[in-house]
């Protein structure tokens, strides 16, 4: 199930909306990076990884999502970090009893039941400007950004020429805005394409959250096209992105494009303000 992108770094995808977990080995064990989504894939990951004779040393969740907060029991008790910004969000969000049961609607009835709630988003945020992951392992940049969710952050692995892109880059879904807590969501998403482009230099290997892992041609290739996907937004143009059309790999995504498209023209009628 585990499979070697990188020298000492290794993907398990879930089935759920392909969904990247990404672990990297350290010198006492491993940092693990957005576990993944159903509990027997986590179960196996732990599995995988015992057998291996490597435990959890750390976790990381790149940003305040529930398919990015997940835990397992099997994975052990390690310290799980985040953004500043992410874990407050998630420590508001936990504090709200009705979080989990809306979490729970949100979740595709077929896997409900196999989605354990219960280690959900125990995460520690990392001081405001943490430039590296805390561990003892290759470095970790972080590159924190306001994207498509609060206190997301993508990850550099400069060592291993691998960058982790959070819920950014995807061959798979459109850039998704965070419409709800920005004054200005567009310019944030291209800031935030500018930065990785700014980060992408040594790259050989992009990581999405959920989609195909990238080579080096891709991740230029894939910033161009979500900044093109975003000029559309932008200007609410037709987008030709084949991420939505009839070829896209979720008939979903057609849902979310339109969803988008009205947001953004509901803030214009209302001279841009958040909501
Ligand atoms: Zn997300």
């Amino acid at each position: 199930m585990l499979r070697q992108v990188a020298e000492g770094v290794l993907i398990h995808q879930s089935e759920f909306c392909q969904s990247n977990a990404v672990v990297v080995h350290g010198r006492a064990g491993v940092l693990l990076i957005d576990p993944g989504v159903q509990g027997h894939e986590m179960a196996c990951l732990a599995n995988d990884l015992s057998d291996s004779g490597q435990t959890v040393v750390a976790g990381f969740s790149t940003h305040p999502h529930w398919d990015h907060l997940l835990w397992h029991a099997g994975l052990g008790a390690a310290p799980r970090y985040g953004t500043a910004r992410c874990a407050d969000i998630v420590r508001v969000l936990l504090s709200d009893a009705g979080w989990k049961a809306r979490i729970a609607e949100w979740i595709p009835p077929d896997i409900a039941e196999q989605v354990p709630l219960d280690l959900l988003g125990r995460i520690t945020g990392l001081p405001a400007g943490t430039a590296r992951i805390p561990w003892d392992g290759p470095q970790v940049r972080i590159a924190g950004h306001q994207a498509h969710a609060p206190g997301h952050a993508a990850l550099l692995i400069e060592e291993r020429g691998v960058l982790v892109a959070g819920d950014m880059l995807s061959d798979v879904l459109i850039p998704m805005l965070d419409l709800n807590g920005t004054a200005d969501p567009i310019e944030d998403y291209l800031a935030a394409l500018r930065l990785l482009e700014g980060v992408a230099g040594g790259v050989d290997v992009l990581v999405p959250g959920h989609g195909s892992i990238g080579g080096a041609d891709q991740v230029h290739a894939r910033i161009d096209q979500d900044r093109a996907y975003v000029h559309a937004l932008r200007d609410a143009g037709v987008s030709s992105d084949p991420r939505v059309g009839p070829s896209a790999t979720f008939d979903w995504m057609s849902g979310v494009h339109a969803r988008q498209l009205q947001r953004l023209a509901q803030r214009s009628e209302r001279g841009g303000t958040p909501g």
